[in-house]
């Protein structure tokens, strides 16, 4: 058994409220510099949506993470030698239309502009070229509270199938807010795709840094991320990341993004894990069966005998103490209520979700098409598909998403039955 200890995150989706404060707090203390201006360690989607940057999750185009190939774990990308043969173009990397391009107002002109028929007339200037931008056409959070309805419903001259159409799609249109950061993954596919060595992951707590004076700028981090977690930095021409606040944890104090969280959402802890199990965790054939293989990685911190080898490993009492608090170990590991995103990467990652409750569909009328007794909401009738969350959540696994669920809804139940009345109120309500 080889302990290590890791630093983590769980981000309870039903409590995000979209505010981006997150974003706008972490791009003020690590991406305001000439260079990071498209960058955003913290980002917020708006989903069902194409992300930041866009579709992101098409990892047959950018080819990033893992792959089995005969049964071995291999890059998907191929490793940094055969990744130095396309040193010069590499087809599968993001493009600036893919993140957006940065701009800038001239806010004078909101100030200072002649009169005129339309107004505001500040127009956004290129960062890059100093050019005026016709027509900005995309943002890190373009769709904002659309989720991809606004391309839902076709207009159509019969206006009759037209409203068909709206009832039966908007009725099911639904969104939530993801927001990302770097999951500082225990199989991180960035450092395995880095040519130089400049990606590493720390010993001491898992965090993952760039190193910049190794970095070369090639990029392969880039798409070997498959969550596109790293960037590259137009001015300095070097890789950056999400650092999981590194200098701000090493004081004990908790990332700018879960401080500075309006909703509370974020759970900062520390876990141990055995990093002998990682890998042969990371190749079990049937992606539904990695997020038992990754919860198999994890240590019980009230185990003595994982104490004992932990000290031996040289892992500190506070770090102990601060796993047995772990919030991030009780809603992952104890309670399984968090899940991991995308774990059909096989990176491992360690930024951990609670799924979001919805309400049940409006236009379920019917209380005989609910398959619930009154105390427990019907799962499968929530406004957020359970095939949703199964897909960016549990690798398809609709079984595991509707468990998580059912956990929450018993809880809400038994939460509300205690603070607000009983049980049959509840149901009356
Ligand atoms: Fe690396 Fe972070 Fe991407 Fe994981 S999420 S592969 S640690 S950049
Ligand atoms: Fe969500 Fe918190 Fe970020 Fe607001 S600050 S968008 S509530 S994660």
């Amino acid at each position: 058994m080889r302990i290590k200890a890791q630093v983590a995150m769980v981000m309870h989706l039903d409590k995000c409220i979209g505010c981006h404060t997150c974003s706008v707090t972490c791009k003020n203390t690590w991406t305001n510099r000439p260079g990071t201006e498209y960058m955003w360690f913290n980002n917020v989607e708006t989903r069902p949506g194409p992300g930041y940057p866009k579709r992101w999750e098409d990892t047959e185009r950018y080819k990033g993470g893992w792959t089995l190939k005969n049964g071995k774990l291999t890059l998907r990308a191929g490793g940094p030698i055969s990744k130095l043969a396309n040193i010069f173009y590499n087809p599968n990397m993001a493009e600036m239309e893919d993140f957006y391009e940065p701009w800038t107002y001239e806010y004078e002109n909101l100030i200072h502009s002649p009169k005129s028929e339309n107004l505001p007339v500040a127009r956004p200037k290129s960062e890059i070229t100093g050019k005026y931008i016709d027509k900005p056409e995309w943002g890190s959070n373009w769709d904002d509270d659309l989720a991809g309805g606004s391309d839902v419903v076709p207009l159509d001259p019969n206006v009759e199938k037209m409203q068909e159409h709206i009832k039966m799609e908007y009725e099911k249109t639904f969104m939530m807010y993801l927001p990302r950061i770097c999951e500082h993954c225990l199989n991180p596919s960035c450092v395995a795709s880095c040519p130089t060595g400049a990606l590493y992951k720390r010993d001491e707590d898992g965090i993952v840094l760039v190193d910049h004076d190794a970095c070369r700028g090639w990029r392969f981090c880039q798409n070997g991320c498959p969550y596109h977690k790293v960037y590259y930095n137009w001015n300095t021409h070097k890789a950056e990341k999400c650092n999981f606040c590194y200098p701000r944890t090493e004081a004990g104090l908790p990332t700018i993004c879960s401080e500075t969280c309006v909703g509370r959402i974020r759970y900062i802890g520390v876990v141990l894990y055995d990093a002998d199990k990682v890998k042969e965790a990371a190749s079990v054939e049937d992606p539904q069966d990695l997020y038992e293989a990754q919860l198999s990685c994890f240590l019980d911190p009230f185990d003595p005998e994982v104490q004992e080898k932990a000290k031996e490993a040289g892992i500190n009492n506070a770090w102990l103490e601060a796993a047995k608090e772990s919030p991030v170990y009780k809603m992952a590991m104890k309670w399984k209520i968090a899940l991991p995103l995308h774990p059909e990467y096989r990176t491992m990652p360690m930024v951990w979700y609670v799924p979001p409750l919805s309400p049940i569909m409006n236009h379920i009328t019917n209380e005989d098409e609910l398959d619930t007794d009154g105390y427990i909401p019907a799962v499968d009738q929530m406004r957020i598909p359970v095939e949703y969350l199964a897909s960016i959540l549990a690798a398809d696994d609709k079984e595991l998403v509707r468990k998580v669920l059912l956990k929450l809804s018993a809880m809400r139940v038994y939460m509300r039955g205690k603070t607000v009345g009983g049980v049959d109120e509840f149901k009356q309500s």
